[in-house]
């Protein structure tokens, strides 16, 4: 029971961070301890590799959408807020 909440908030804690963590954006960096918290977990989380793994998917198809000149950065912020909304069982 006790390791299942500390696999809940930490699914919680990375979900909140891995767009921030693929994006690399400089003006939200993590720190290196955020970084390798992030990945230790994504390298025993099947949930969260799956959610990373769909980021890259929109963000790649959103690059491709816009021709190459990157996303809409309303548009990504919208459906950074619907993929947090799933990850949060919100929807
Ligand atoms: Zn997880």
């Amino acid at each position: 029971m006790k390791q299942s909440l500390i696999q809940l908030i930490t699914c919680h804690w990375t979900a909140r961070r891995v767009q921030r963590y693929l994006d690399a954006d400089p003006s939200a960096l993590l720190t290196p301890a955020e970084v390798a918290r992030i990945e230790a977990h994504l390298a025993m989380c099947a949930k969260c590799t799956q959610v990373a793994a769909e980021h890259r998917a929109l963000h790649g198809a959103l690059s491709t959408w816009w021709g190459g000149r990157g996303a809409d950065p309303h548009a990504e912020a919208r459906l950074q807020g619907y993929l947090d909304g799933l990850t949060q069982g919100r929807r």
